[in-house]
């Protein structure tokens, strides 16, 4: 089994999982284009059938920080994308982990798990394992003094609106003080002390969730999701980690037929996810000017990304279908671009 790399030291990580052919695909026998040949590289293996060749070339190569095939498991990608992240919040500091991909690609089953990581042979997510390391911590003696104290939050953002999740969803403002700092105003932050604790609120958010029909997935989250466990000292923050289930990033064709309303939520997903894109690359490359105000998730996640200890994470899931393609190439290169730091 690999170890992380204890020299890696990135501000920001970008890695890609692929999850397994399901049913559906293997039954229209859609086929497998993607390989992972080493821990870090992505393939796309165009099939010579596509019509218009004159737009790719017939294999595509990434490289990333670290690249997962579909045999990974959620605990193995936790390993090398958020789990390095956990200590920085006991060290006053931000830490920040996205997933981010099509619908279907496996965003939540990557971050929430299955049944949320509860019953015995079900996997767990990030969540949960985020939750589990920082209960564990708490308990070694360097922390333990601290006397830190542990809250959650679990909200989401449709349609550049703020909802709380743990509070019958409702909705909530989102200003900005003179001193630029972020406030959701009235967001419920709930007190944990255990694992259990965590994962009862998840369980309740996740319940609360938007979801729509389009015709790519019945059940597609048109929604971002952050849930942030926060560590408190004396009543004042210590750190944060942010867990960020982002809404699909597939392309408006294929929620073209549609309605008017599945269209605004496109559009208004696209700009987010653009967003989220320059401040990612802005903040690889040091630039003094982050533009944060572009959405209200930048926005409401500015605290996360700026100060001095600060790092963030990106997965990228992608779908392993050749009728996946398209999307799969969009969010290979989306995701390679906020990496060129
Ligand atoms: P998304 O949140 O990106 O829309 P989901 O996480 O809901 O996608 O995944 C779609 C389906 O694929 C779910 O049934 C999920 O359990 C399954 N799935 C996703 N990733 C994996 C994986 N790595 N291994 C096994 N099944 C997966
Ligand atoms: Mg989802």
């Amino acid at each position: 089994m690999l170890s992380p790399d204890p020299t890696d030291d990135h501000r920001i990580c970008v890695c890609v999982r692929k999850r397994p052919l399901n049913e559906q695909e293997t039954l229209v026998k859609d086929l497998d284009i993607i390989t992972v040949p080493t821990r870090n590289v992505v393939m796309v293996h165009e099939s010579k059938q596509k019509v218009d060749l004159t737009r790719y070339l017939e294999h595509h190569t990434f490289r990333f920080d670290h690249a997962f095939d579909d045999t990974a498991s959620n605990e193995f990608v936790y390993r090398f994308t958020a789990q390095p992240l956990v200590e920085n919040i006991f060290h006053k500091g931000m830490a920040t982990c996205f997933a981010y991909g099509q619908t279907g690609s496996g965003k939540t089953h990557t971050m929430g798990g299955d049944l949320f990581g509860r019953s015995q042979n079900c996997s767990k997510g990030i969540y949960a394992l985020v939750a589990e390391d920082v209960f564990l911590m708490l308990k070694k003696p360097t922390y333990e003094k601290l006397d830190l104290k542990v809250y959650g939050t679990f909200f989401e953002i449709y349609g550049g609106k703020v909802y709380d999740l743990l509070n019958w969803k409702t909705k909530l403002r989102v200003l900005e003080d003179a001193k630029q700092q972020i406030q959701v105003l009235g967001l419920q932050e709930q007190e944990v002390c255990c694992v259990e604790d965590v994962l009862n609120l998840i369980e309740l958010g996740s319940s609360y969730r938007t979801s729509g029909q389009t015709s790519v997935n019945a059940h597609s989250s048109r929604s971002h999701a952050v849930f942030q466990i926060i560590l408190k000292r004396k009543g004042k923050l210590h750190g944060k980690f942010s867990l960020i289930d982002l809404a699909g990033n597939e392309r408006g064709a294929d929620t073209c037929r549609t309605s008017r309303q599945r269209q605004l939520e496109g559009a208004e997903i696209n700009k987010s996810l653009l967003a989220l894109k320059e401040c990612i690359r802005a903040l690889g490359q040091n630039k003094p000017h982050t533009p944060f105000r572009a959405s209200k998730l930048t926005q409401v996640l500015r605290d996360s990304f700026i100060g001095k200890n600060a790092c963030t994470c990106m997965i990228a899931t992608i779908s392993p279908g050749l009728s996946s393609c398209e999307n799969t190439l969009n969010t290979l290169r989306n995701v390679l671009n906020m990496r060129s730091s």
